[in-house]
């Protein structure tokens, strides 16, 4: 195409006296004042072109359909599709079931997270390890081959579990009463206040620092960082935390 035209001008300048061709690459466009601002509004268009039809011109609107949608509009669909692909999937999973068990009504819900609020990562980890039975206390131990005996030592004819270190054993005697004299209800619903509310999380953590059981894993879990939390939040009278606990039977969906 080039040497066509090239060829013509050639030919239609032949005779002029300071006829001179000169051949040399260029940016297309570039700075062509006119040409920027086309380039600027095409840009424009295509970025809002999902929801903004009423600003193109009358012979752009009247295609619409065929014109490419906004990028992030398109990213959007595309990850909501993903999440309904991925909740649908996890929900057939027979993971889900134990999941949900475990999960429920407890401080994990995802929306119950502001139970947690102000817990710092130790205090965290100790929390979902003595909720799933992952703790390293004598009975995980034994499971995973880390030690001869799932047997409390200090009971030596119960099983050292979740249940049995908080509630049970005699060894902690002291610092279970200290930690259950501020909750109400019986031992199950002692150990759903410890996992599913701020005060029962607080004494939790103060039970497991006081009777220095899994010091060794998780160092210093003591509560002082929610308490002082919580006397600055009362300070600033907003209140001592937003919880947003489920009422019992309002099923809720964990994810
Ligand atoms: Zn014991």
């Amino acid at each position: 195409m080039a040497h066509k035209a090239l060829r013509a001008i050639t030919r239609k300048e032949q005779g002029s006296a300071n006829f001179e061709i000169k051949i040399a690459w260029i940016t297309a466009h570039l700075g062509a004042e006119g040409n920027e601002l086309v380039d600027k509004a095409a840009k424009e268009v295509v970025e809002r072109m999902s929801d903004s039809f009423d600003l193109l011109p009358l012979y752009l609107a009247k295609c619409r359909s065929s014109l490419p949608a906004r990028l992030s509009a398109l990213k959007q669909v595309h990850n909501t599709k993903l999440r309904w692909m991925w909740r649908k999937k996890w929900k057939a999973s027979p993971r889900y079931v134990q999941y949900a068990k475990t999960f429920k009504d407890s401080c994990f819900h995802k929306e119950s997270r502001g139970v947690t609020r102000g817990v710092i990562r130790n205090q965290l980890s100790l929390l979902i390890q003595l909720h799933t039975g992952h703790a390293p206390l004598n009975r995980h131990l034994h499971h995973i081959g880390k030690f001869k005996t799932e047997i409390c030592n200090s009971c030596k004819d119960r099983i050292k579990s979740m249940e049995h270190y908080l509630l049970e054993c005699r060894a902690y005697k002291d610092d279970r009463h200290k930690m259950v004299s501020g909750l109400e209800g019986d031992d199950k619903a002692c150990m759903r206040t410890l996992f599913s509310k701020h005060n029962g999380i607080k004494a939790l953590l103060q039970c497991v620092e006081d009777t220095k059981r899994l010091q060794k894993t998780f160092s210093d879990v003591s509560p002082h960082n929610l308490i002082k939390m919580d006397d600055e939040l009362e300070n600033a009278g907003t209140g001592k935390c937003d919880y947003n606990w489920p009422q019992d039977g309002n099923e809720e969906q964990v994810g």
